[in-house]
């Protein structure tokens, strides 16, 4: 066992609407898949798809 194991990996998820092509970017939640539509712009009436997810590890 390594000593310095207890680092913490964030997860982010992000979004680009199919209509105005907003980018959003928030923490991962359970459920999320890239490719799946989830909820909707903030911007206009589209629909936001997860185009990403990734790890941010802290130290
Ligand atoms: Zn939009």
């Amino acid at each position: 066992m390594r000593k310095s194991d207890n680092k913490l990996t964030t997860c982010y998820t992000s979004l680009e609407c199919n209509s105005c092509k907003i980018l959003q970017k928030r923490k991962f939640t359970d459920g999320d898949f890239v490719f799946s539509s989830s909820e909707n712009c903030s911007d206009c009436d589209g629909k936001m798809m997860i185009t990403k997810i990734f790890g941010v590890t802290m130290d």
